[in-house]
């Protein structure tokens, strides 16, 4: 059986599963694919390690003009348990738009499902792995082969090639293996070694040429993986920059007619970069508003924050655009951010006093018009 179970030498004894991820897509497939990969590649807990070619399907039922699919099946590594996994790629659905219907054939934006949790079968209430469609889907299977050809299915004993290649009818005729080009990046099984182990290629070569020039030598064995590791991490420390507000808002705003309490959230823990050094700068948010009429979920303030802190920031303008954000998607009376933050790159290097934090604060509407409200604010925000 294939739970192949790879050490990944910095963390002891966690473990890694191999998962194959099956996606599909619909509507507006050309961009939704692509998207949906970026997301897994930059997901924190998940390691994409090979994606399949891009295979186009008919629906397998449904209206008869419904528009066909593009399958695509991943390879990725990953600590979390099957169900952690499967509640991670319907946030990534409902990012991305998807609505879940009752009905199973409704074109959509996007789908991502486990098909094979390395050897396991388990069953979980409604779904189970590895999904069942592995073996009698050709959408499902075909992709899966070209990604991972030498896989056995747990149940069957069988290579998911030799699955494939069982399959007949229709659907098998129909599917053929097409490439897509996009501004994404896409990248196409070829292009991963067998390894498999790359994740951004340029960036990674870049940190290796970055460690040789600082007198290190790259190739040693606390240094392999580190280009790898550093773009992961680059990656998702700058995902603001691909992260939409609506995106994160995501229908969080509600009615609230009649609440004209002052909303304050303190405390909201930011790690940011600086672009001027490219070092960390981190600390706490408070965000306030004057509602007029809608309010938001609290947790999607935290979320906002994120949006613009995973960029590279000076902390006066990271203030501003939260508070101008928040102005954007609630329409208040008034707005106040106050944000202290520790720099690392005046910290580590000692150019000022080494423990001093850094206050930035922006006021909007009735924070900056009327005295008795911002002070009300700032006293609400007082340790
Ligand atoms: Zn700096």
């Amino acid at each position: 059986m294939t739970v192949e179970r790879i050490d990944m030498s910095e963390d002891g004894d966690r473990s890694f599963t191999n998962v194959i991820v099956s996606v599909g897509s619909n509507i507006e497939k050309e961009r939704h694919i692509p998207e949906a990969i970026r997301r897994l590649r930059r997901h924190p807990d998940i390691v994409v390690r090979r994606v399949s070619r891009v295979f186009e399907s008919p629906p397998v039922a449904g209206p008869a003009d419904a528009p066909d699919f593009f399958n695509v099946a991943v390879f990725v590594c990953t600590e979390l348990t099957a169900p952690e996994l499967r509640e991670e790629l319907r946030h990534i659905e409902t990012a991305m738009g998807r609505v879940r219907t009752e009905d199973r054939n409704d074109p959509r934006v996007i789908d991502l499902d486990i098909t094979y949790y390395g050897g396991s079968t388990e069953e979980f209430g409604n779904w189970s792995v590895p999904d069942p469609e592995a073996a009698t889907e050709a959408h499902v299977a075909i992709p899966v082969a070209d990604v991972a050809p030498e896989w056995i299915h747990p149940l069957s004993g069988l290579t998911t090639k030799s699955i494939a290649e069982r399959l007949e009818g229709n659907e098998v005729e129909q599917i053929m293996a097409i490439r897509l080009s996009t501004p994404y990046g896409l990248r196409s099984a070829d292009d991963f070694d067998e390894v498999g182990e790359v994740y951004a290629p340029k960036l990674e070569s870049l940190v290796r040429e970055q460690l040789l020039e600082i007198g290190e030598d790259p190739d040693r064995e606390g240094l392999a993986r580190t280009p790898l590791r550093v773009a992961k991490a680059m990656d998702f420390l700058t995902s603001g920059y691909s992260t939409s507000l609506e995106e994160v808002v995501n229908n969080a705003v509600f009615d609230a007619e009649g609440a004209e309490e002052m909303v304050v959230v303190r405390d909201v823990e930011f790690y940011s970069m600086c672009e001027h050094h490219m070092l960390p700068f981190f600390g706490t948010a408070a965000v306030s508003y004057l509602p007029k009429g809608s309010i938001i979920g609290l947790s999607k303030i935290a979320r906002i924050v994120d949006v613009f802190a995973r960029r590279l920031q000076v902390q006066e303008r990271l203030t501003n655009q939260i508070a101008d954000a928040m102005g954007e998607i609630l329409e208040p009376h008034g707005v106040a951010v106050v944000m202290e933050g520790k720099h690392l790159c005046m910290m580590m290097r000692g150019v000022q006093k080494q423990d001093s934090s850094m206050i930035t604060s922006a006021m909007r509407g009735c924070f900056k018009d009327d005295a008795r409200t911002r002070s009300e604010f700032l006293d609400l925000i007082k340790n």
